[in-house]
Parts: structure tokens; sequence; C-alpha cells
């Protein structure tokens, strides 16, 4: 639901001060805000009421998403992990709107395209995933005659090895191509980016630019494609988190995925922290036995 749509809504009861649920209505109020505020301050940017707040719940407790659910109605989340997002899904209502937003291993495909209430797959970042994801699609729900599964393309605007995603125009043209092609049970919807920190202005206009001459090409050869829906235009542009949703307003996000500013901080279970804390220990052990040795060795009178 858009921010729009949210105050349209009759006010809902506050929750009680002091609770979680209290925390997060206040946290997604401000992000809502300030998603307003970004809107309304930017000349090129979209309508505010454009603008869809993607609440980003990855390693948060499924009793998190329902809290503000309830007190807030916000009914778009993002998830990371195909297991996680399965495992939440069953739990939560059916009418909650999913998107899948972290990394996508070809063979958690058909995890993911289970899942009924799945709104879109943010990050699609090869021709062969697409072709996995459109066939499951296919065999799932092709029988309940379902809408074609909506699709964003990723694109690295950064160029940082560290990113997944379509590094060049050229290949994002060519791939939406094949799709419109090929692909049936796909839709491709808009572009996502992660933008490098610090940078969000270059990144931002770069997306946008590529969204363009995206729109610009396919424009070209729709007399070839039969299936005029496989591709929607303006195509949407998922870009801005909880450090940078300003700035990629402003240049023209339609989609933007917070996270920590709502929920707060994560705490990942095998994370990096844990690694270090047993290598810590590990080396503490061996310091522990050398000495133990030495003094063996070498005893002091
Ligand atoms: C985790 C994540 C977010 C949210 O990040 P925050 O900085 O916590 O807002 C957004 N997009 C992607 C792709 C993510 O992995």
């Amino acid at each position: 639901m858009t921010s729009e749509e949210l105050r349209a809504l009759p006010p809902l009861a506050n929750p009680e001060p002091g609770t979680r649920a209290h925390e997060l209505y206040l946290n997604y109020m401000q992000v809502v805000g300030d998603l307003h505020r970004a809107a309304r301050e930017s000349r090129d940017a979209a309508d505010p009421g454009l603008v869809r707040l993607v609440a980003v719940s990855k390693t948060k407790p499924a009793s998190d998403i329902l809290a503000l659910h309830e007190c807030t109605r916000h009914d778009h989340f993002g998830e990371n992990y195909v297991q996680e997002l399965v495992d939440k899904a069953k739990e939560l209502p059916r009418t909650l709107q999913w998107h899948f937003i972290g990394h996508l291993q070809t063979n958690k495909a058909k995890m993911l395209t289970s899942i009924p209430n799945l709104y879109v797959v943010e990050t699609v970042d090869s021709l062969k995933l697409a072709r996995e994801l459109d066939k499951h699609w296919g065999k799932h729900h092709a029988a309940t005659r379902e809408p074609p599964l909506r699709i964003f393309l990723q694109a690295n605007t950064s160029g940082e090895s560290s990113k997944a995603g379509f590094a060049t125009v050229e290949t994002l043209i060519e791939t939406v191509h094949t799709i419109r092609a090929e692909l049936p049970n796909l839709q491709v919807a808009g572009l996502m980016t992660i933008g490098e920190p610090g940078c969000g202005d270059r990144d931002f206009a770069t997306l946008r630019s590529w969204a363009e001459q995206v729109e610009q090409d396919a424009e070209k050869h729709d007399q070839e494609v039969q299936n005029l829906h496989a591709m929607t235009r303006p195509l949407e542009l998922s870009m801005g988190m909880s450090d940078d949703y300003a700035i990629a307003i402003k240049h023209g996000s339609t989609n933007v995925r917070v996270g920590s500013a709502i929920f707060g901080s994560r705490t990942y279970k095998t994370s990096e922290a844990q690694a270090k804390a047993d290598a810590a220990r590990m080396a503490a052990r061996l310091a522990a036995e050398a000495t133990a040795a030495s003094a063996a060795v070498d005893p002091k009178p």
C-alpha cells in the first residue's frame, strides 16, 4: 500500500507505549513522513502516492511483521532468504505482499515460486534465473490461471565486483528482449539497484537512464511481441534503502526498500561476529597451550 492510500484510511488505535508494536509504529510513521517530504521537495520525483514503501523484515521475527501490519495496515514486506520467507509466509496473513530482494540461486527458484502471495522477485540478475522462474511459475500457477510473475531486473550500476546484477544497459536490453519473446510466465515490471554508499546520486541517475533506454528499445520491437503485458511501462525503479531513500526518490524511485530505519539494526545468527568470536577463542587456547608448553620446557626457579 502506498503512503497516500495509507493516509486515506481511518486512523487506527495507537499501540500501547512501551511495547515493541509502539516502537515499530513510531519508526514507521517517521519513515512515511520523510518519504512524503522527499517526494514533495523534489521537482522531478514521482507523485508521493506512487512511491511504494517496502518494509525489509529479514532476520526479524514474524511477530514484528504482524505487529506493524496490525497497527498500520502496511502490507508490502521484503525478505532476502528463501527459507526464511517460506516460513514467514506460511505463518502470516495471506494478504501480505512479499518482495524477494536477496540473491537467488537457480536451484531455489522452485521453492520461491511456491509462495502464493509472492508480489515480485526484485533481484533477477541473469537470463538463466529468469528461465527457471518462468518454468516453475508456469508449473505452479498455470492451472489456477494466475497472472505472470512480476520481476525486476537487478542492475549493477556501481560496477562493484561484490554486487550482483546486469552491468550494462546493453545486457539489460538483450535480456528484456528474450524474456518478452520466450518467457510467457514473467512480466518485467521494473529495474532494481543497490546504490554504492555515498554514490547514490550517480547510481540512481544511471538506473533511471537505463530504464528509459530499455523502454525506448522495447517500443521499437512491440510489433514482434505477441504478449504486450510481458513488460510494464513506465518501468518501476526500485532504489533507495534506509540511508539513501530520500536521494533515490529525488531520482524518481517508485519502490524504496527500508529495513533498519523501521525494525532497528540486524543481528545475524551465523554472522561474521560469530566467526570472529570462534577465531578469538581458538587463538586464546593456542596461546594458553604455548605458555604452558614453554613453562614446562623452561621452568622458572
Ligand atoms: C537489507 C536490504 C535492504 C534494507 O536495508 P536497510 O539499510 O536496513 O534499510 C534493502 N535492499 C536490499 C537488497 C537489502 O538486502
